[in-house]
């Protein structure tokens, strides 16, 4: 994991490199304090040299200011470093995300993929530069000191870091002890976002059935449980660290007493325990940094465990590669297409029919009964099972989706809008359209007219998930979308919601335009609809039961007749 985090840092390598020498030379520059007060001791006192006080002394400031000029620059480095990881890595993980296939999108609630993106993303990240930043420098500052130690006296020296072994082995047991208490923490954390993100998204359904205080209770044992994992890894921390600092702590008396026996002894000279007594803070420094450290690599390890996670997942299968006919008559063949979401009953079961070119086809069928599912089928969301589709006689699977979703049109019931201006949701659909050509099929969609009385009219913003407009005005947009987009397959599906005459009839004349001329997949809740079609599909647990035109299938005994008596009562 730590090799891979590496991998990604080598493209800013230059920058990374300067953080290392910088840490470097600011941390040599931690030697000068010591050795400071040994000669404030040992010579300016000793010898009373009273001509030696100043420039002594100027060293040491020289000395002190240099160091937190590079300390300065090497943190603007280091987090420069880090925001660039951040970004790119972020910008590759959206990316990736788009390319997964609908139905990891499934199984995975949006709050917690959010998470990823907006938590775990900089956690992983941190390790990287408090790695090459606090880590490197630490053991670097760790490591000439106690050589320093070593050399004034090496007997005084071991007395002091007889402690670390301890501290050491502490340590390294606290870390696989915390490591998967972390791991649970990152998972109610991101539990809490993905309750959240569902709740702003239903806010309005919590409103009308006034569900807000058993909304709360969800939210606050979700909080609640991330609490309790929080603490749960500060507990231990609460134990851990100040033990590790009380034997840090013995050391220095330890290393005083013994010190001082030996300047008595006159072993040592006394600014030899001068120069230990200032190095004890620079020594134990890296010490007291293992704990924000440890933190801050087994919640970055844990969090690039997730990220990895969704890097590492299979991408929709022939996204970009697969064939990429010139034209498109619009033929769809279903040769006993069979699909089920999961291990369950099969969605769709043995489904075969024809479609010509420009027919429309009518699916019809009782709630659950398949025809959203046909449609994903269609948009290849999913694949078959068993069984082909095929378009012009060429199977679907052979196809690149992405050519073939350049020549579907998909409008869903809930018709969708971005929150972007107007225009800008129509240009999804083609990117270099002339605002006269957005004009011209808003008015094939009869969408022009509402538009036109808009202040901002194309300019207007749609509010998040197109709350700005109704049912039947967010309809005939994504109706005016499909048009631009002038897709030779069509999928559709009508609005279930009761829409007043005069706007149903616009929807209605939306429609034939956006039918003529293409193959058309309608799950139609409409009589207009079903009663010109060219073929209707009917539909019952996922098997075709009957097709046919209306005039045929509504003097046969079936379900046809059955769903015909329904509406006409
Ligand atoms: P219809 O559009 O005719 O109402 P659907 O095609 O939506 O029916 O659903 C067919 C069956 O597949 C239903 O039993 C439904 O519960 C199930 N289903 C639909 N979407 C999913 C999904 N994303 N994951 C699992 N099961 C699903």
């Amino acid at each position: 994991m730590l090799l891979r985090l590496l991998q990604r840092t080598a493209r800013y390598r230059d920058r990374a490199i300067l953080v290392f020498i910088l840490a470097v030379i600011g941390t040599a520059l931690v030697l000068v304090l010591p050795a400071i007060a040994k000669q404030f001791t040992d010579v300016v006192i000793e010898e009373k040299r009273k001509d030696l006080v100043i420039p002594t002394a100027l060293v040491g400031l020289g000395a002190i200011i240099l160091r937190q000029i590079l300390l300065s620059l090497r943190s603007l480095a280091a987090q420069s470093l880090e925001a660039r990881l951040v970004h790119d890595l972020r910008v590759e993980l959206y990316d990736k995300l788009q390319r997964l296939p609908v139905r990891w999108f499934d199984k995975n609630a949006s709050g917690e993929v959010m998470s990823r993106v907006a938590d775990d993303v900089p956690a992983m990240d941190r390790v990287i530069v408090e790695g090459l930043d606090t880590a490197l420098a630490a053991i670097l500052q760790f490591t000439l000191i106690l050589a320093a130690l070593f050399m004034q006296d090496w007997k005084l020296a071991l007395v002091t870091v007889a402690p670390l072994p301890i501290i050491g082995v502490i340590t390294y047991f606290y870390s696989r002890f915390s490591e998967p208490r972390w791991r649970e923490s990152s998972e109610a954390s991101a539990a809490l976002h993905s309750q959240l993100h569902d709740s702003l998204s239903g806010i309005r359904q919590i409103k009308v059935y006034t569900d807000e205080p058993e909304a709360l209770s969800r939210f606050e044992e979700a909080s609640h449980s991330s609490r309790r994992s929080y603490m749960r890894v500060m507990k231990g921390q609460a134990i851990v660290w100040p033990g590790i600092s009380m034997l840090a702590e013995c050391g220095i008396i330890a290393m005083v007493a013994y010190g001082s026996w030996r300047v008595i002894n006159e072993e040592i000279s006394a600014g030899v325990l001068f120069y230990f007594l200032f190095a004890w803070g620079f020594i134990f420094d890296p010490i007291s940094k293992i704990n924000p450290l440890t933190q801050v690599f087994n919640r970055g390890l844990v969090s690039a465990k997730r990220v990895f996670e969704i890097l590492d997942r299979p991408e929709e299968h022939n996204l970009v590669e697969g064939a990429r006919p010139e034209s498109v008559r619009g033929a769809i063949r279903f040769e006993d297409v069979s699909f089920a979401y999961d291990d369950e009953a099969p969605a769709i079961e043995h489904v075969s029919f024809d479609a010509a070119p420009g027919q429309t086809i009518a699916l019809v069928g009782p709630t659950g009964a398949g025809k959203s599912t046909l449609l994903h089928l269609l948009a290849r969301f999913y694949e078959p099972s068993s069984g082909r589709i095929l378009l012009d006689g060429q199977p679907l699977d052979t196809l690149s989706k992405e050519w073939l979703r350049d020549h579907t049109g998909y409008v869903t019931q809930e018709s969708f809008l971005f929150n972007t201006t107007l225009r800008e949701n129509l240009l999804l659909a083609k990117h270099d359209a002339s605002d006269d050509e957005l004009w011209s099929v808003l008015e094939s969609a009869n969408a022009a007219d509402f538009i036109r009385e808009l202040p901002d009219d194309l300019g207007t913003l749609a509010g998040e998930r197109g709350i700005r407009f109704s049912g039947g005005e967010k309809q005939r947009l994504s109706i005016a979308r499909a048009l631009l987009k002038n897709p030779p397959i069509l999928l559709l599906d009508e609005a279930t919601s009761a829409l007043d005459n005069e706007t149903e009839r616009l929807v209605q004349e939306a429609l034939e335009h956006l039918r003529a001329e293409r193959t058309s997949f309608v799950i139609a809740h409409r009589l207009s609809t079903v009663h010109s079609a060219d073929l209707i599909c009917v539909l019952e647990d996922g098997r075709l039961v009957q097709a046919g035109r209306h005039e045929d299938l509504v003097t046969k005994d079936g379900l046809y007749a059955r769903l015909c008596q329904a509406t006409m009562r």
